[in-house]
């Protein structure tokens, strides 16, 4: 988002204030306490007209889509096609045949390496991941590493969690086919200066495929602006629905790619001798696609059209700075990820508590973080520890709700701490 506009504290305070009624969950008392919710890094909450687009789909025009005649499968056909148009416009990709619906990053970053990846990486070749990259942008890339004896060389970075360009300039050579890339850390919050990153890669003529699942909700996304070559995120963390996502690709570089899954859809004509395949982007979406939930990430996109980017981003910066001070004045807390550039998300440690005791005790006063090692162990490593509390806030979070974490903590160490 465009924090560049200064918005005067309060106004974004009550816009966002006003959000939180779009969030029907956020009025649940989970054991007679009112929800915190501080888990949405994992995934985020679903305005009520996502929800809402789910039930009227099932209810008045489920249908399987692009071979039906009838009225109901040309209704549900229009209403999924439209959507991509909606991602398009959404990440600004110059074409629609770019966006191609997949269930989430994960599937996004495999369908990558499996076509991609198989087609043009051989052995003795390299691929860059970085030190702080979700699972999902690690094991794809090493399965491919072993099945084609290609190496997978990490960027590192410092004490702040911030990546180290140094590093990655470093490792930039003729054997590097591949450059795969976090725009924001989901364990540490680090934002990224991929824009930077990809044009380091561009000088030799490296592709770098950006994971984009933190990033989707918390800033303007604008793919020819970045110019990566493949963006991947899922609709969960945007208030949409789960088992939902996008790959975008280029379109030279999809044309070039062979298929992903065989089935329905994907093929142009089958026969036992030959089978042709359709073109971009159904040549990569075999078989009937996730109809209800791609409908309902349309609509979450509606959402995010609709509400203001800046106060969201400004409001959202200003939660982390309260959640950041305050754990900062505990004794015995540590903050994990102290990047100059930081999305919504406290990760920390506390001196003598095991994460998973915190995490259950303040669970019992009704806030929801989440403990462990956030599919990051890489990350965990890096800083010898087992694993981090994680908070990680949405524009419908409050200051309030801030403050009754920070005493939850407070009441956690006195419980919890072992000298
Ligand atoms: N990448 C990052 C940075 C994430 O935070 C996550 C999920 O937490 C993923 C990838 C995987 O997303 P999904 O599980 O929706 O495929």
């Amino acid at each position: 988002m465009n924090t560049e506009v200064p918005i005067p504290a309060i106004q974004s305070q009550q816009y966002c204030a006003g959000l939180r009624a779009d969030f029907p969950i956020l009025n649940e008392k989970p054991y007679g306490k009112p929800l915190i919710y501080f888990d949405n890094a994992a995934t985020s909450q679903k305005p009520a007209i996502v929800i809402e687009a789910l039930q009227e789909y099932y209810a008045t025009y489920n249908a399987n889509i692009h071979r039906g005649v009838h009225f109901l499968s040309q209704k549900a056909s229009q209403a999924f096609d439209d959507v991509r148009v909606k991602v398009q416009e959404f990440i600004h990709a110059s074409s629609e045949r770019e966006i191609i619906f997949t269930r989430g990053t994960t599937e996004s970053v495999n369908l990558v390496a499996a076509t991609y990846g198989r087609k043009n990486i051989g052995a003795g070749d390299e691929i860059i991941v970085s030190a702080m990259e979700h699972h999902s942008n690690i094991v794809p890339w090493q399965l491919l590493c072993e099945e084609k004896g290609a190496k997978l060389r990490v960027i590192e970075m410092n004490d702040a969690g911030e990546l180290i360009i140094d590093s990655f300039k470093s490792l930039l050579n003729e054997k590097t086919k591949f450059v795969a890339i976090v725009h924001t850390s989901n364990s540490l919050g680090t934002i990224n200066p991929v824009k930077e990153i990809i044009a380091l890669a561009h000088e030799r003529n490296i592709p770098v495929l950006v994971d984009g699942a933190q990033a989707v909700a918390h800033s303007k996304i604008d793919v020819q602006d970045l110019d990566c070559d493949f963006f991947a995120f899922s609709g969960h963390k945007m208030f949409g629905p789960t088992g939902v996502g996008v790959l975008y690709g280029k379109l030279n570089l999809l044309e070039n790619m062979p298929p992903y899954q065989g089935g329905g859809e994907m093929i142009h004509s089958v026969s036992f001798e030959k089978t042709t395949f359709n073109e971009v982007p159904f040549k990569f979406e075999a078989g009937t696609p996730n109809i209800a939930d791609v409908i309902a990430l349309g609509t979450a996109i509606d959402y995010m059209n609709g509400i203001d980017l800046n106060s969201v981003a400004a409001f959202e910066q200003e939660l982390l700075a309260h959640a950041t001070e305050g754990l900062k004045k505990i004794p015995h807390v540590k903050l994990i990820g102290t990047a100059s550039k930081k999305s919504s998300v406290v990760s920390f440690v506390i001196e003598g508590v095991n994460a998973l005791d915190a995490g259950m005790y303040l669970d019992t006063l009704g806030i929801a973080v989440r403990t462990g090692l956030h599919c990051t162990e890489p990350v965990m490593q890096r800083f010898g520890i087992p694993g981090t509390i994680r908070a990680s806030f949405m524009f419908y979070n409050t200051f309030t709700e801030i403050d009754q974490l920070l005493d939850g903590v407070k009441k956690a160490i006195q419980l919890l701490r072992r000298d």
